[in-house]
């Protein structure tokens, strides 16, 4: 791992159902560790179960966070075509977005607007747990511990980097009313 980079924001991650299926990513019973990347480094990686009717969006170390459900409609030409179901709204669509973490909706309620309580509550949280990833000299969830920090500081930002992520995440969740 190389250091010195800063962490980056990100604003706004896409899944789109056509290259999951070009690339063979719908596979059932697959482990799949996708990434985004630009000008070759990657700057998120998401980990997905896949299941006959569903993703299942995992942890770094493979604990199941939620859903996403998978549903097809025939083609014209045959067979079928895959799509998701918005987690947020149960809206069929191809491509779903997630702002600032993994939580992902489709593009209209991504869009909605950012003001309730709980979407506060959520945005702060981020906000604190990503105050607590530039300590750890965050480099995603595969990152290791900065030389220069001590065992049990490191074991302590991490787990407070988790509880953070945890309860935005819950708060996430209230807000779209999941
Ligand atoms: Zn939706």
């Amino acid at each position: 791992m190389k250091k010195n980079r800063k962490p980056l924001t990100i604003e706004r991650l896409e899944l789109s159902i056509y290259r999951l299926r070009r690339d063979g990513f719908l596979k059932p019973g697959g482990f799949i560790t996708w990434r985004w990347s630009t000008k070759g480094k990657v700057y998120a990686t998401l980990r997905f179960t896949v299941g006959e009717d569903r993703l299942t969006i995992c942890t770094a170390s493979w604990k199941p966070k939620y859903d996403i459900a998978l549903t097809r409609t025939n083609c014209t030409t045959g067979g079928t075509r895959p799509w998701f179901k918005c987690p947020a709204c149960g809206r069929r669509c191809a491509i779903l977005y997630a702002k600032h973490d993994f939580h992902f909706t489709c593009r209209e309620c991504c869009d909605l607007s950012y003001e309730s309580k709980n979407l506060s509550d959520a945005w702060r949280l981020l906000r604190q747990s990503q105050k607590v990833q530039r300590k750890l000299d965050w480099h995603g969830p595969d990152g290791e511990r900065p030389k220069w920090m001590h065992e049990t500081t490191y074991q302590r930002l991490v787990e407070r980097h988790e509880d953070y992520d945890r309860r935005a995440m819950v708060a996430m969740a209230k807000a779209l009313k999941l």
